[in-house]
């Protein structure tokens, strides 16, 4: 045998050690990464696909950089906006997104509710976006990941904004995370009997923030995240997390990642190893 292969045999010993340890790092293709901002009171994620495409879900209440943020961790200058639902805790920073970003396409529930809504709509239409009103059952493609939409069905009519919300399954080969915007219970039991064990999911954005009129224990048992991220303020004036939402969640099995302790919440998959990391322990 050659002395330089011989040399080289250590090396590829520790390359195959270190893939066992780090696989996502060693994969061909870029990962799915998930950044989920921490905003203070409100939501914000960003999810970049492997394919290059980045869309962000909800924008904070306009508090936090999300511009910044955006850039920050990668985002590429055209990206798409999904609104779950118009409360101004997750679309009050969207405005500025909207225009330091070119948006390729916005979905939302087209909900009528507030002025910063419109404006935000309004813009968006403007330059031409692309704008889908989204219903369940409906799927978009971001190259081999997927986003299909579990929440509002169509003829639903909300009795409350929060309950509005958009909730969707991403899944990108084997791994999944459901974003659940402010969904509350009551529609938490309608997907479970209309979705089942479709809901069954490895990341969990916990909804409305972890408030009690979420996170049902019926909703969690389907679920069954393997980890779930509350986005949040400290020591916020609703008393978030409520401690009957965290006993659930808690109960559930899955490992918890809130805002308020960690700060951004990184989450990275190969679409089937999963690394979670936090800007703050
Ligand atoms: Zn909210």
């Amino acid at each position: 045998m050659p002395k330089r292969s011989l040399r080289t045999i250590p090396l590829i010993i520790l390359i195959i050690a270190l893939c066992a340890r780090l696989p996502i790092a060693c994969a061909k293709e870029p990962p799915l990464k998930i950044v989920f901002f921490d905003v203070g009171q409100g939501d914000s994620a960003a999810i970049y696909f492997p394919n290059g495409e980045a869309l962000l879900v909800d924008a904070g209440a306009g508090k936090t950089d999300i511009v910044r943020k955006l850039r920050e961790t990668g985002a590429p200058q055209s990206i798409s906006i999904l609104m779950t639902h118009p409360h101004s805790d997750h679309i009050g920073g969207m405005l500025p997104v909207v225009k330091e970003f070119n948006i390729i396409h916005a979905y939302d529930t087209g909900y009528p509710y507030s002025r910063i809504y419109e404006n935000i709509l309004n813009r968006l239409l403007a330059v031409n976006v692309q704008y889908s009103v989204v219903r369940s059952g409906q799927k978009f493609n971001f190259g081999e990941a997927q986003i299909t939409i579990l929440h509002p069905d169509e003829g639903f009519e909300p009795h409350d904004i929060n309950d509005s919300s958009v909730v969707f399954m991403l899944r990108y080969r084997d791994f999944t995370a459901l974003f659940t915007g402010d969904v509350e219970k009551v529609s938490e039991a309608r997907m479970v009997k209309k979705w089942g064990k479709l809901l069954d999911a490895d990341i969990l954005k916990v909804g409305h923030h972890g408030s009690r009129y979420s996170s049902s224990r019926d909703f969690l048992s389907v679920v069954r995240p393997q980890f779930a991220v509350i986005s949040l303020a400290i020591d916020n004036s609703y008393g978030y997390p409520h401690k009957q939402a965290l006993a659930a969640l808690e109960d559930s099995g899955a490992e918890i990642y809130r805002t308020d302790w960690h700060g951004d919440i990184t989450v990275i998959s190969d679409g089937r190893h999963i690394e979670i990391s936090a800007t703050e322990r």
